[in-house]
């Protein structure tokens, strides 16, 4: 299969679209066709890694991973994502955070991997792989990544403006990664990951690539869970399964969309956001306008200019379908931590603040009559966000089993300047 960059000037194979990330134009890629599934496509396909291989393997087809796609998806796709019942028998939470970081993005983090590591077979040279980082992105790509044979990871977050846990967990794995915290923000780091591989110098160097939220190799496998998810509720009812998902660029709801599109059993879908309200207003406009990024307690989802709506559009253009039922909703701060107290006090469970803002939104819409079966997507443990769910709550958030590992190893990033001197001084060091 072919696949086209979204400014049109690019068409490639799945080699080369997962080693780039970004396409040579400047877009961003996806397939140049969509599969046609149905639900009986994946009769007989139980687990998560053959319903994902039924899903995927039309865009693996004619490439170097067809004759051992079943077998990379067995590697790729360890992440159990159970679709849990609440107890008003209307709500099920969808838990995406049981991976080795605690968020969603573990699935795709190691998909990539395993891909890459696939085509670097035999390879004679070390790849890097530089991520900056709001969160979650870098501790995902570096539990991915560790101790992988053939890979060296530099991660680059904003000191002092992501959680404590989640500093220590970006912070806790030396080896082949390694961690630096830069003094600026978040927008900072991005720039200078964008500087350090625009250095044609530094690239060849290093053989440096990315692996950020716009990578196919990340958008893919994140089609997966919605797939399980939505087969497991139709084969149990005979019904669509709605979805309420946190978003901030826009990956893992454009993963549910399309996943939509291609035929799985799924209805509406709603897509929450944080103070950071582009989505909503492109939702709800049709026009899309970036802003300035404002810090809020989810703060994963900050995002003032959602790099995946590129993708949204150019679908959107060939086939206006993709966003029927569909709305979005952005949240405050303070309405995401009384909905922490409300959903614990509800259905005793605890939330992180990305998901919270999904169970604002799903509130909104019980309120206003809305009695259909909405699955809530939980992007992230809240273990990863005590310092925001435990003043809240008054209890301490029990650590899960995957997170104590690392959690229990010393913090060592070295902390660096604005710049990309800084960034090329910290990397050769
Ligand atoms: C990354 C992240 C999000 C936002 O996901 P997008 O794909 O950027 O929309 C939401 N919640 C958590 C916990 C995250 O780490």
């Amino acid at each position: 299969m072919e696949f086209v960059s979204t400014r049109g000037q690019d068409r490639t194979h799945i080699e080369r679209a997962l080693s780039l990330g970004l396409a040579s134009d400047g877009g961003l890629f996806l397939p140049a066709q969509w599969p046609r599934l149905t639900p009986q496509n994946f009769d007989g396909a139980d687990t998560t890694p053959r319903i994902a291989e039924r899903l995927l393997q039309s865009f693996f087809a004619d490439s170097s991973f067809a004759a051992d796609f079943g077998a990379l998806c067995d590697q790729a796709f360890t992440v159990h994502t159970p679709l849990k019942p609440l107890r008003d028998g209307q709500t099920s939470i969808l838990e995406l955070f049981h991976g080795p970081s605690g968020a969603f993005k573990d699935v795709g983090a190691n998909f990539l991997a395993t891909m890459l590591a696939h085509l670097n077979r035999g390879a004679t040279r070390d790849t890097t792989i530089l991520v900056a980082t709001s969160g979650d992105t870098g501790s995902a790509v570096a539990t991915a990544f560790y101790r992988r044979p053939g890979f060296r990871v530099i991660i680059l977050f904003p000191d002092g403006r992501v959680s404590a846990r989640q500093a220590h967990l970006l912070s806790c794995f030396g080896d082949n990664i390694q961690t630096l915290r830069v003094a600026g923000s978040f927008d900072d780091c991005q720039a200078m990951a964008k500087a350090a591989l625009a250095d044609q110098t530094l690239v060849q160097a290093l053989n440096m690539t990315s692996a950020n939220s716009i990578s196919l190799g990340r958008l893919l496998p994140q089609m997966s869970y919605y797939a399980e998810a939505a087969l497991r509720h139709h084969r149990a009812t005979g019904e669509a399964l709605n979805f309420v998902i946190p978003s901030g660029n826009l990956g893992n709801a454009l993963a549910c969309l399309i996943a939509r599109q291609i035929g799985l059993p799924i209805s509406r879908v709603l897509i929450s956001t944080n103070a950071n309200a582009v989505l909503a207003n492109y939702v709800h406009t049709g026009s899309y306008q970036a802003a300035p990024t404002q810090a809020t307690i989810a703060n994963a989802m900050d995002v003032g200019a959602p790099s995946n709506i590129e993708r949204l559009i150019y679908l959107a253009k060939q086939d206006s379908s993709i966003l029927r039922d569909l709305d979005s909703v952005s949240v405050s701060d303070a309405a995401i931590r009384t909905r922490i107290q409300t959903f614990h006090q509800t259905y005793g469970e605890i939330i992180c603040p990305h998901t919270a803002t999904a169970a604002e939104m799903l509130a909104q819409r019980r309120a206003a009559g809305d009695e259909a079966h909405y699955a809530i997507v939980a992007t992230a443990h809240p273990a990863k966000f005590a310092d925001v769910v435990e003043p809240l709550l008054r209890l301490a958030v029990p650590i899960p089993e995957s997170l104590k590992p690392w959690l229990a190893r010393p913090a060592q990033a070295a902390r660096i300047d604005i710049g990309l001197d800084a960034l090329k001084a910290a990397i050769s060091s």
